[in-house]
């Protein structure tokens, strides 16, 4: 037997117990007579001991353990004189009599401790050394248990997992696909699933009413925090359903998550149509967690001869409650923000409500006391408050005001990372134009259901058909989304052509569903939760590739293994492929 006992296992009860360890040498040290190791597995460290008085020549041998060498430690757990309440194992050590050592270790290139003095390059490159810290230890933990968790709700309630291939063809989700060639059909290429979303829709046809996959998808865009070109989708349909069904259902999963895994009771979720959340937040994804919500200052600020508001589609504005007092140093700042290229705006107005009931704006030369004051009113602000406008095409807008009102968020503190406030946000538009392809793309993707009582408008005003399509919404951050599907063949054939898919190349990328349909589809529908994100907002962070063990850099490469490489020409010759570019790693 290697070991009687983790790392992580041994308590003042086990005093007196010989026992046997085995694990990696954190650190050791030398006091005297005395020589301390910790040593460390997954489950924790234990402190050993080793004891020049009482046996020389195996103190000699543990002061010649270096880093990270694996050993087996057999000795008696006794109490120790100095405790340690930080560890769960601090109120004891093992007095060592008998040491081996399983494998040695070369000197790891950063310090294997929570904090670490290794570069992210240097981590990803040592990956499974990074592993053997606790943080990214713990993270792992954390998946482990929301992964569980997901599956013990969803089999509670009937929910059976189905694996689908990841050789398939192209999936509509909206983004690149990566491709596989095949050797067997030279020539011709698999696609990898951007989500196994026709493939759920089958298995509704098929009859596996509550369907649910923990799956890889891939997808080839441009990588940010928050996204992998791989990654892990809650993936789940049901068959006989409304879209009030699914809500439920999956309500019910994230709060069996919260409650499980953090112990947080979210209470029922509320709902907001997508119009709403556009028009009172400037976004489909608003974060709840604070107000400061938009107001259309048209009213009060059009017209009064300030040509940039008048000329503008739309004024919009947002008051930051208690911020009066910022500096001319702090609105410069956020001027200057507003107008990174990543924003774009042209300039920021302001209006400060001063306590002792005067006003001071950006724009004093256009907008008097008497009207800063009507603006104020129109707002709702208080002496003390301080109103931002911003000016333009209402989506512009929008986007822009919505990164300041987040970012005033920030700012003020008000985005508290362990407060959580969830969201549905509904009916979505089923359509979204595209100004250059100029045609319009589904905002979803092309199986999500218009709703029943939009149907009319599908011909006439297509922009205005709304969508059986709902996102769940934590934060800020989609978490989910899913919608009805289209279970009738014609609907879907005319939605094909809506979108701008001629019927041979419809026939030819979606036939087999099409098909399918014929042979009675039941109502069916679903939603995808994102695992890696899921992860991350339960961690805390915003970075996924903390939940993930293996994952990519920003430029989708695994610089741990070196992929993607070369391959040599026999294998090119045996898919009849061949490359005409060097590659530029
Ligand atoms: N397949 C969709 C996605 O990956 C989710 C769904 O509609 O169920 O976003």
């Amino acid at each position: 037997m290697y070991r009687t006992h983790t790392c992580g296992e041994l308590r003042i009860e086990n005093k007196g117990t010989k026992v046997t360890l085995a694990g990696w040498v954190q650190r050791s040290r030398d006091l005297g007579g005395m020589t301390f190791v910790d040593l460390r597995d997954r489950y924790g460290i234990t402190q050993l001991v080793f004891n020049m008085d009482v046996n020389a020549p195996l103190c000699e041998q543990a002061r010649k353990l270096g880093r990270e060498f694996v050993i087996q430690a057999i000795g008696t757990v006794v109490e120790r004189s100095s405790k340690n309440a930080n560890m769960n194992t601090g109120e004891v050590e093992v007095v060592i009599d008998e040491l081996n050592i399983l494998s040695k270790s070369a000197t790891p290139p950063f310090t294997i401790e929570d904090e670490t003095d290794g570069g992210e390059d240097l981590r990803m490159k040592y990956r499974y050394l990074d592993l053997r810290r606790a943080p990214l230890r713990n993270n792992l933990m954390l998946r482990h248990r929301l992964s569980l968790e997901t599956r013990k709700y969803l089999d509670s309630v009937g929910f059976m997992e189905v694996e689908t291939p990841y050789l398939i063809k192209s999936t509509p989700e909206g983004a690149r696909d990566f491709v596989v060639p095949s050797r067997m059909n030279a020539g011709q290429f698999y696609a990898l699933p951007q989500s196994p979303q026709t493939f759920k829709q089958l298995l509704m046809v098929s009859g596996y009413d509550k369907y649910y996959q923990v799956v890889k998808c891939f997808r080839d865009e441009d990588l940010r925090a928050d996204r992998q070109p791989e990654f892990t989708q809650i993936d789940c349909e049901m068959a006989f359903v409304e879209q009030e069904d699914i809500l439920q259902n999956f309500e019910g999963l994230v709060k069996h998550l919260f409650k499980t895994v953090k112990g947080i009771d979210l209470g029922s979720i509320p709902r907001m149509q997508y119009s709403e959340a556009m028009e009172r937040f400037g976004s489909d994804k608003p974060d709840m967690r604070f107000g400061m919500e938009f107001i259309d200052l048209a009213p009060v600020a059009k017209n009064k001869g300030f040509a940039i508001f008048d000329q503008a589609e739309t004024v919009l504005a947002i008051v930051a409650k208690g911020c009066a007092e910022f500096t001319r140093k702090q609105l410069d700042e956020l001027t200057e923000w507003v107008k990174r290229p990543q924003i774009g705006a042209k300039g920021l107005v302001y209006s400060k409500c001063n306590a002792d009931g005067t006003f001071k704006s950006s724009v004093d030369k256009f907008f008097d006391e008497q009207a800063l004051k009507l603006w104020a009113q129109h707002c709702g602000a208080d002496s003390g408050d301080l109103i931002f406008a911003l000016s333009g095409d209402l989506d512009t807008t929008r986007k822009q005001l919505c990164e300041l009102r987040l970012h005033l968020g920030t700012q003020l503190g008000l985005r508290k990372p362990d407060n959580y406030v969830p969201l549905w946000v509904v009916d979505f538009p089923l359509l979204e134009w595209d100004d250059d392809s100029k045609r319009f793309h589904a905002m979803h993707h092309p199986f999500t259901s218009p709703k029943p009582e939009d149907l009319a408008l599908l011909e006439s005003q297509p922009g205005k058909v709304r969508a059986n399509a709902y996102d769940m919404v934590i934060n800020g951050v989609e978490l989910g989304g899913g919608s009805i599907r289209i279970y009738d063949r014609d609907l879907q054939a005319q939605m094909f052509k809506l979108l701008g898919f001629t019927a041979e190349e419809a026939q030819a990328q979606f036939g087999f569903l099409m098909k399918a349909f014929e042979f009675g589809a039941p109502p069916h529908g679903g939603i995808a939760f994102g695992f890696d994100r899921l992860c991350a907002m339960f961690g805390g962070t915003d970075s996924i590739r903390d939940y993930i063990a293996f994952p990519k850099n920003n430029s989708g490469r695994d610089v741990m293994i070196d992929a993607p490489a070369i391959i040599d020409d026999a294998q090119l010759k045996e898919l009849s492929l061949k490359v005409t570019v060097a590659p530029t790693t």
